[in-house]
């Protein structure tokens, strides 16, 4: 039984973002892209499940322009079977994304579908919602821990999730859709070896056109800002001096 992984190609979340002079966008020039932390966890839960014998095969899937085959191997080197680029000039609002991972869901026809709870670069956290409505299949969202019992097409997946306050555990019918928080696992690291071996392994390209799928935007995006810039700091010199600022300029104690 399968498991797909979709896999988002983002800003290294080590990079300081920058926004465009005229505040159309954020500045993507010469910026350093990687894979999102969500996905690596996501990518990694499978390769879990694959060791453990649960899952046969691990197909990656990401969608926007052919730079993102860079996060597809990355994917590939880190244990993935086979990825599959679908071909867009930018990157799809999360409807559109949905969408097309639907048609893949249908051709593939997974147990499990594991997604990040949500891309850090536009902090949406909507995809995984709309790709179960799309599909009519159970969903268990920003999980902590993930254990099938039984076979991947008519078992349970047993999802915790991370609520407001503390842990909810669901039983969901598989076939099922999962998207992950960050405690779910620590992603291992690529070695030398397996990434030359990614390079190897099977890479589809898909059009939208090729799933039946048209694109439509309904979203506009208006004005990016930075961040208003924090104010500098002053040191004190003595305790004293600290609580009687805390006291009567801050007010807090
Ligand atoms: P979002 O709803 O944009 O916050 O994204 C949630 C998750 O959906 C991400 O962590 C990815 O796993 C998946 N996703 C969103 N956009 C894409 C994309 N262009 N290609 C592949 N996966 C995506």
């Amino acid at each position: 039984m399968k498991i797909l992984v979709t896999v988002k190609r983002v800003i290294d979340y080590n990079v300081k973002v920058r926004v465009k002079a005229d505040n159309s966008d954020v500045d993507l020039a010469n910026v350093k892209m990687a894979l999102n932390p969500f996905c690596e966890i996501a990518v990694e839960e499978a390769i879990r499940l694959k060791e453990a014998g649960v899952a046969s095969e691990v197909i990656v899937v990401s969608i926007g322009p052919k730079a993102v085959q860079e996060q597809l191997r990355t994917a590939l080197a880190l244990g993935a079977d086979r990825a599959i680029q679908i071909d867009t000039e930018a990157m799809p609002e999360p409807l559109n994304v949905a969408k097309l991972l639907a048609k893949v869901v249908e051709a593939e026809q997974p147990g499990l579908v594991i997604l990040g709870k949500q891309s850090i670069d536009s902090d949406n956290n909507q995809t995984g919602q709309m790709l179960a409505a799309l599909t009519g299949r159970p969903q268990g969202t920003f999980a902590s821990a993930v254990k099938v019992e039984g076979t991947l097409d008519t078992g349970k997946a047993i999802v915790t999730r991370e609520v407001d306050g503390g842990l909810k555990t669901l039983s969901l019918d598989l076939p099922a859709i999962v998207t992950t928080d960050l405690r779910l696992n620590e992603p291992r690291y690529a070695k030398l070896p397996d990434i030359m071996k990614a390079k190897k392994k099977p890479l589809e390209v898909k059009t939208p056109a090729d799933l039946g799928v048209e694109l439509k935007s309904h979203i506009q995006l208006l004005k990016v800002e930075a961040p208003a810039a924090r104010q500098a700091g002053i040191k004190v010199d003595s305790v004293d001096a600290l609580v009687d600022k805390l006291k009567n300029e801050a007010k807090v104690i």
